[in-house]
């Protein structure tokens, strides 16, 4: 225990989200894909996978509807085509997300409209999104990043004060919670992901719920090519596409939801842990969650003071390379803005279309604009996480934490 240096410590290899050892799948998976095969029914639109993990699904969040799509941008488009915004209008969201959760608003002819983070939760707040509201917002899309639950009282009282509906991107927070509720159900829609490194997988894959019987109807028509399956005189009535989840996914996908609860209760657990290990460190902050909140921890971040600890999260994550951990410091490397499709405006041929009907605010990327942003892109140190975590993997992260923190803060 005396000498706990990086080059004496055997390197432990983490679980990891991309391979079998950070991931649950197993026999329950494969059996219900044999089934799936053996039916030889592989579409959802004839098939029953699909269609029994969309009632268990909204089963499970309290939701009216749930549809199945093809990967988490793909239920962020259909979110967005059902509020159906003319061209030009404004969807204020976070610079600080997956890109895919901003090209469907591009491909639907809306502009992203940035507001900046809070740099300590790395979350929009109601302030942040109304300080960019303008007469052409027709929704807010908010992120619950890294599973840690954006302020909802407060951002919900806002939405409705103003009559805009709140599409909720929980791609990085299944059963997360806000005073109780899902994340998910407490805007108009909630988007979710099953790709690889998701809290459940099915390698690619998405889902999308709502209580609203119109928003539901546009959704599921948006999936399938906007056929109206079902109807007396069915036809294809709008610009949609297929983003159907095949039977194969459906049953993988229904065999993760029965593991979705022991996930996140696990991650919950193991996250407690490290904070409790990492209490005293000078400079290093850990997850900050509301009190009405419960953090899902689709990631475990550190907030690395770069005032106080020389080189913050870049130093800390190269130093936690000579102990076998991949941290990732900024997360995503620069705001989503200062990405050539949104910086260059590089989107259908050379016609800069939609930007080519925005407002002059609304591409404003300027720096100063977003202080939150660039100082938690500054302070953030994203740490591996899954639900493969043993104890004795908390404690060498922590260990390897600590061990990093002395040898910087005695230079
Ligand atoms: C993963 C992710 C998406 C996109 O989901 P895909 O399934 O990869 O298309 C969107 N938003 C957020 C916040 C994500 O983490």
């Amino acid at each position: 225990m005396n000498d706990m240096s990086p080059v004496k410590v055997e390197p432990v290899n983490l679980p990891s989200d991309q391979d079998a050892s950070g991931r649950t799948l197993g026999k329950e998976e494969i059996e219900l894909v044999a089934a799936a095969i053996e039916s030889g029914t592989l579409t959802s639109t004839k098939g029953t996978f699909v269609k029994q993990l969309e009632e268990r699904f909204a089963t499970m969040l309290g939701s009216k509807y749930a549809f199945a799509c093809a990967s988490g941008t793909a239920a962020i488009h259909c979110a967005v085509a059902a509020i159906n915004p003319e061209p030009g209008e404004e969807i204020v969201t976070t610079a600080i997300t997956d890109m895919g959760a901003l090209t469907p608003i591009l491909y639907q002819g809306a502009i992203p409209v940035f507001a900046d983070v809070d740099p300590d939760t790395y979350n929009v707040t109601a302030a942040s999104i109304e300080a960019v509201l303008s007469d052409r917002t027709r929704a807010i899309m908010v992120t619950h990043l890294f599973g840690n639950p954006a302020e909802m009282g407060k951002i919900m009282e806002l939405a409705r004060a103003r009559g805009i509906p709140v599409i909720e991107d929980c791609a990085q927070s299944f059963l997360a919670t806000v005073d109780g509720r899902q994340t998910g159900t407490i805007g108009a829609i909630g988007c979710f992901s099953l790709q690889q490194g998701k809290h459940i997988t099915t390698g690619e894959g998405g889902l999308v719920v709502t209580d609203d019987d119109h928003l539901a109807r546009q959704m599921k028509l948006f999936i399938n090519k906007a056929w109206g399956y079902g109807d007396p005189k069915p036809d294809h009535y709008f610009l949609a596409l297929n983003y159907r989840m095949n039977e194969l996914q459906g049953a993988v996908a229904l065999a993760q939801l029965d593991k979705l609860a022991p996930c996140v209760s696990h991650r919950r657990d193991t996250a407690a842990s490290l904070t409790q290990a990492l209490q005293d460190l000078a400079g290093i902050g850990t997850p900050v969650i509301a009190p009405d909140a419960t953090h899902s921890y689709w990631k475990y971040c550190l907030n690395v003071d770069p005032d106080v600890f020389a080189g913050g999260p870049v130093a800390m994550g190269t130093g936690l390379r000579n102990w076998n951990i991949a941290s990732a410091p900024r997360y995503i490397q620069k705001p989503a803005f200062e990405c050539q499709v949104l910086r260059d405006q590089r989107t259908f041929g050379n016609s800069r279309f939609p930007f080519t009907l925005a407002r002059p605010e609304a591409v404003d990327y300027d720096r100063s604009r977003f202080p939150g942003t660039y100082r938690a892109l500054d302070q953030v140190l994203v740490l591996p996480w899954n639900e493969k975590y043993t104890s004795a993997h908390v404690d060498y992260l922590a260990t390897s934490i600590r061990e990093q923190h002395a040898a910087v803060m005695e230079k």
